[in-house]
């Protein structure tokens, strides 16, 4: 286990949010995971911090965070399996070495296996939920177990490992046979759209709101005339509305009250609460006896 103290949180989010956590775990196998949960103490989860902001009552108990090298890589049968701390770049790597085609559409987002089946990731009509044929999960009592997809009870950006409390080690994709050629065309074209439609380059979460049924988040945002709003460093991207950009120091506290302000505006534009898809680590998910993550 790798201990890293007094860390600055924003190395652990996207959105580089300011602050200080007493301590950072890097658990670098399922053993030294399965002991931490035993000694019964509060703690904090998170893969890459792409779709989280962190209580600052979280700060004061550990952090943790999955080492990409906790479970090994391999790739059999039209099957990929890798550790939930696999960081998206890597993981487009490895579709490449194996010349397996599956989850290029994820390309270029700042995340990780992990937060990425937790919150089954989603673009352009792709899931990861549709690839993911099961994973593999050790409990808050150190119970580990394998899930399968249908298991896991995939919904629109859900899943039962944030209810259940849940810690993902490892996941199994289907993929289908490829050339690497191929595949690093996909992944190209995934970049290019991304970098066309999303502020990729700057300290951003992915939406920040859930798309409404038979609408769209980032068009309420727009007719709200919210395009660009900003408040102190934090501001609405001037190329997906429901993009959020942090040009400074913000804390917690700033974000939160900024994205209460956008719900605020566009409920009473339009009428409609738009749900936030961004992740609060609460103090409630710093402790296995509290309840998961609130939104
Ligand atoms: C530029 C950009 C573009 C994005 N585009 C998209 C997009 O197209 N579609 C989309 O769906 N999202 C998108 N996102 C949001 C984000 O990348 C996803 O939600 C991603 O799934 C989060 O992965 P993460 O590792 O960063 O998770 P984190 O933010 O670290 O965690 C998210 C949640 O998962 C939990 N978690 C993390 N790891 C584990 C684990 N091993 N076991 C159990 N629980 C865990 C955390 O506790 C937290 O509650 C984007 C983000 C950025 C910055």
């Amino acid at each position: 286990m790798i201990i890293k103290s007094t860390f600055p949180v924003d190395r652990l989010t996207s959105i580089k949010q300011h602050g200080l956590a007493k301590s950072v775990l890097i658990i670098e196998s399922v053993q030294e995971l399965i002991a931490f949960y035993k000694t019964n103490q509060p703690y904090t989860l998170i893969g890459k911090g792409s779709n989280s902001i962190i209580h600052p009552d979280c700060f004061l108990s550990p952090i943790l965070q999955l080492s990409q090298t906790l479970t090994p890589v391999s790739y059999k049968q039209s099957t990929l399996t890798v550790p939930a701390g696999l960081p998206t770049h890597h993981l487009m790597g490895f579709l490449q070495k194996y010349e397996c085609s599956s989850l290029e559409f994820s390309a270029g987002v700042p995340a990780s296996v992990g937060g990425m089946v937790t919150m089954n990731f989603g673009c352009w009509g792709h899931s990861i939920s549709t690839f993911l044929i099961r994973a593999r999960f050790i409990d808050s009592s150190g119970n580990d177990m394998w899930l399968t997809n249908e298991e896991i009870e995939f919904g629109y950006r859900t899943s039962i490992i944030q209810k259940n409390n849940l810690t993902l080690i490892e996941a199994e994709f289907l993929c289908t046979p490829s050339t690497k050629e191929k595949i690093k065309a996909r992944i190209d074209t995934s970049l290019k759209k991304r970098l066309a439609h999303q502020p990729l380059r700057h300290n951003t979460f992915g939406s920040i709101f859930k798309n409404p049924i038979g609408d769209f988040a980032g068009r309420l945002i727009e007719e709200s005339g919210l395009k660009g709003h900003s408040i102190g460093n934090l501001h609405l991207s001037n190329q997906h509305a429901n993009f959020m950009v942090n040009t400074g120091h913000s804390t917690y506290k700033d974000i939160v009250e900024f994205l209460q302000t956008i719900q605020d505006i566009v409920l009473s534009k339009t009428g409609i609460h738009l749900e936030k898809e961004v992740k609060s680590l609460t103090p409630y998910s710093c402790s296995k006896l509290g309840s998961p993550n609130l939104t």
